[in-house]
């Protein structure tokens, strides 16, 4: 098993960058995480010096069967967290910006299952925000899209599998942004940031097609889409989920848009970063088509 450090992070989704490990398809990895503001609120000393690095992806991981236009899959094992987080708001960021009038942060407990902030009391359930794969056009982490990155998803949690479009030669995943908890939206700008670890597995599918992410949480499928606003994301992900039902899953267009009016749910996953990311929630029993045979395997 492959062992990765916070150190080796990137903080552009690109095949540019040197790979931290060379992985190959089927291996697992425990890869550590800093936090979304680089640990800057837990330096030592030494570090004070050095640049906090904003969003940072440890990675990447070049993963050699891994060729442009497979699917990467990867299996979310294990999430470890600290047993502190840290909360903040920025005037005019996020849906709630024009109530913050003065920037601040609050270092929180993570004990027990819980994050305490102030006399709540609020159950983890640890996340990744950030996880993609490398763009020919050098993506910032702070920014979603095709490849997967800050898409700020809520489903991807311990035992969730992604599956991300490869869009470089070697797929280069890179992860970080773990959230102790973080509810749909982020719409105060902030999860509950920590570090961390992630125990994950790649597999890489050959000739799997995909345009956008898809997540698997439990019995539901997730297809994600990012785009300068959320009714733009809203399409996309309707979109691609109605053209695999008809695709592959023997509907024609109009039996596919009649059909998600009734079975796919559209959530938000976050309403704040560069690109908004929306999901399109469908119940594994209606996708029995071989594109997802194909990725459960
Ligand atoms: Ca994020
Ligand atoms: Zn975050």
């Amino acid at each position: 098993m492959y062992h990765l450090s916070s150190h080796h992070f990137v903080t552009a989704m690109s095949a540019e960058n040197p790979p931290a490990v060379a992985a190959e398809s089927g291996d697992v990895l425990l890869v550590e995480t800093m936090d979304c503001f680089g640990n800057r609120f837990y330096r030592t000393e030494q570090q004070e010096g050095e640049p906090a690095a904003d969003n940072p992806a440890t990675g990447p991981i070049l993963i050699r069967q891994a060729e442009r236009g497979d699917t990467l899959k990867v299996d979310i094992l294990k999430i470890n967290i600290a047993s502190q987080a840290v909360i903040e708001q920025i005037a005019g960021k996020g849906c709630l910006g024009k109530l913050v009038e003065e920037d601040a942060f609050k270092i929180v407990p993570v004990e027990q299952g819980h994050v305490r902030l102030g006399d709540l009391d609020i159950a983890v359930r640890p996340m990744i925000g950030v996880i993609g794969t490398a763009t020919p056009e050098c993506t910032s982490t702070l920014t979603p899209g095709a490849h997967g990155g800050n898409m700020d998803c809520s489903n991807i949690t311990e035992g969730a599998t992604v599956y991300l479009p490869v869009l470089e030669d070697g797929g280069y995943l890179a992860l970080g942004d773990l959230h102790a908890v973080m509810a749909d939206g982020e719409i105060g700008y902030s999860g509950a940031e920590v570090c961390g670890s992630v125990l994950l597995r790649v597999t890489v599918l050959k000739h799997v097609c995909l345009q956008y992410p898809v997540v698997k949480e439990g019995a539901y499928y997730y297809f994600i889409a990012s785009a300068d606003s959320l009714d733009e994301a809203a399409e996309k992900a309707s979109i691609q989920l109605a053209e695999y039902l008809t695709e592959y899953g023997g509907m024609t267009s109009s039996e596919a848009v009649m059909a998600l009016n009734l079975i796919g749910s559209l959530g938000i996953c976050q309403a704040v970063n560069p690109q908004k990311t929306v999901k399109l929630q469908i119940h594994e029993s209606w996708l029995k088509h071989r594109f997802l045979v194909a990725c459960s395997v």
